[in-house]
């Protein structure tokens, strides 16, 4: 389904295309930088805000563009790590942006490393079997704008805690594109949307700190390869076999391991980077020994890094996590071949298997209420 808003979002607009737009309009183009300033460096969150602005322009911009196409409908902080924003989009659609904590050694919270993980579709197409994003099908792609909206709602929650105002987005450590959908299924409006969050005239964020995560869209993988900015690559591989793959991520029946692994190589070719596999154990689907030896063998051939992830119960779902023993007994495997391995622990802390939950929740609220 397509969403065509009454007013493009103007997180959306890249410097030259609000420039365009402004001339098109008969304003001065040189206000481009301006208006965005007062957006991503001011956090204005009123068109009232942008003092510098005469109010006839003021006025032609609320008339032309929709200043923030995302609201917060609540905010949901775990009791250990991991924070879900969930917004509110034009058309009523829930998405779900997390913002997630990992503390280092020694230093506590105040100096974790935080990650910012953010949605690019509403529901997904890929049907996963395991995740609850996946659960209510897929409803539409995001538009750039709303993309961008997601860290600038970031930024707000941010401004409001830290007592120094506008505390930059820079403080985050990571931007990983990993919620709701399949971000290269909806390549335009990601590329769009990631140009803004680099430029420095938008949010300023180093490409190289950005991480985009697929299921396995090879011919988008190779098309990512080509593009200038050097994104992070991430890849939910979650069975090193097409027979356990193809299980439950029907995407594999399209792109096999034959075919994805050849692509991923040559991603990480292109751009010197280490790549990540990342693979959710679910207890007898994928956690045996003889699958830890082949993501060895995979891994090792990538020199990719492996991010192992217990799953995360979904209500309605039948999987399970592997009990910490045989979770250990697969990570031994990978560790004994002195490859790059994480095991994640923290509760909350599995934003592929949890990401969705709370968008389903008040999705399912919403439905009982209106049938009251
Ligand atoms: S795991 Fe990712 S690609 Fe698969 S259904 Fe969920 S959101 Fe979509």
């Amino acid at each position: 389904m397509k969403f065509t808003p009454a007013k493009p979002p103007l997180t959306g607009e890249t410097l030259d295309s609000l420039a365009e737009k402004l001339r098109a309009g008969g304003e001065p183009a040189f206000r481009a930088k301006q208006i965005l300033e007062w957006v991503y460096k001011k956090r204005a969150r009123s068109w009232d805000e942008m003092t510098n602005l005469s109010k006839p322009l003021r006025t032609w911009l609320d008339q032309n563009f929709d200043l923030m196409p995302a609201t917060l409908v609540f905010n949901q902080q775990s009791h250990d790590i991991t924070d879900k924003l969930l917004l509110e989009l034009g058309d009523r659609s829930l998405i779900e942006t997390v913002i997630i904590r990992a503390p280092q050694e020694g230093v506590g919270l105040d100096h974790s490393r935080k990650t910012i993980c953010i949605s690019t579709q509403v529901g997904c197409a890929m049907a996963c079997v395991f995740c609850a994003s996946g659960l209510a099908g897929f409803k539409r792609d995001l538009n750039a704008g709303e993309i961008v909206a997601q860290l600038l709602q970031v930024c707000y929650r941010e401004d409001a805690l830290t007592p120094r105002a506008h505390s930059e987005l820079a403080s985050f450590d990571n931007i990983v594109v990993m919620g709701m959908g399949e971000p290269l299924a909806n390549y335009d409006a990601l590329l769009r949307a990631l140009a803004i969050i680099n430029a420095s005239w938008g949010l300023g964020f180093g490409a190289r700190r950005i991480t985009i995560s697929t299921s396995g869209l090879v011919p988008k993988i190779l098309q990512l390869a080509e593009e200038e900015l050097g994104f992070r690559l991430a890849i939910s591989l979650h069975g090193a076999t097409d027979e356990v793959r193809e299980k439950i991520m029907p995407v594999n029946k399209a792109y096999p391991l034959a075919k994805l692994l050849p692509a991923v190589k040559a991603f990480s070719e292109k751009h010197g980077r280490m790549v990540t596999l990342e693979f959710i154990l679910i207890d007898s689907v994928n956690d045996s020994l003889e699958q830890a030896q082949l993501l060895r063998d995979i891994a090792r051939d990538l020199h990719a890094h492996v991010n192992l992830i217990p799953y995360n119960t979904v209500e309605g779902l039948p999987w399970k996590r592997p009990s910490i023993t045989r979770q250990e007994r697969f990570a031994d495997i990978l560790r004994d071949a002195r490859l790059s391995v994480t095991l994640r622990r923290e509760k909350g802390h599995d934003i592929d298997a949890a990401c969705g939950q709370l968008r389903l929740k008040t999705e399912k609220e919403r439905t009982a209420t209106a049938a009251v």
